[in-house]
């Protein structure tokens, strides 16, 4: 998979921050997105309020309300996140709502990507924070999962045979050690009775002495 430079720094950054720096630098992201959807003009006595602006959307509906007196058209405004991270938008008069950035780029654009990845850099994506991993980074890595997944199989099947193989070998050592010795089983385990033996034995020792060598040649 090709890595473009944004994800290659992302992934490579080494740099890590306190919760405080975090937060500073997803606002820096924020009002870069926030100006420039809507631009800042005025101030707002509450601390949680960014700056005023006006909408967009109601701009677009009402174009000609504009020339009348500005600060009246400050229907919209740019806030802190009190229990979360970042800035959103909200219009009052229209109700237009954008809570998170990344919503408003909108999941799977370009836009919302780049975002991701900068967050992503910072260490402030996933559990806990108002944006998500970058998409292509759940598929990096799990296209990095099916190679270590891969790499494992292709071990474990090596290793399988390796035992395979000291098996056979000891197999056959085994068997080696075990070829001199006389076969288990023929030692007293016949139900001869004493008499019968003492008269194969009578009958082996009177045998002809031709069968006896040749008995032995064997
Ligand atoms: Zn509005």
């Amino acid at each position: 998979m090709h890595l473009t430079d944004t994800e290659k720094r992302a992934i490579s950054s080494k740099k890590t921050f306190t919760d405080q720096e975090k937060r500073g630098k997803i606002r820096e992201l924020d009002l870069e997105v926030w100006n420039s959807f809507a631009t800042p003009l005025a101030k707002h006595d509450k601390p949680t309020i960014a700056y005023r602006c006006l909408c967009p959307y109601c701009s677009l509906e009402k174009p000609k309300k504009n020339k009348q007196s500005q600060t009246h058209n400050l229907t919209a405004w740019v806030y802190h996140h009190t229990n979360g991270d970042g800035l959103g938008f909200y219009c009052a008069a229209c109700k237009a709502k954008h809570p998170r950035v990344y919503d408003f780029l909108g999941k799977g654009s370009a836009a919302a990507e780049e975002y991701a990845w900068k967050r992503f850099e910072i260490d402030a994506v996933g559990k806990g924070w108002y944006c998500p991993y970058p998409q292509r980074w759940n598929e990096i890595s799990a296209l990095n999962r099916q190679r270590k997944a891969a790499q494992h199989k292709a071990k474990d099947a090596l290793r399988k045979r390796e035992n395979q193989i000291a098996y056979a070998l000891r197999e056959k050592e085994a068997l080696k050690a075990a070829k001199p010795r006389t076969t288990p089983g023929t030692k007293g385990s016949c139900s001869v009775s004493k008499h019968q033996a003492a008269r194969e034995r009578k009958r082996f020792a009177s045998r002809p002495a031709r069968v006896l060598k040749n008995t032995e040649n064997l």
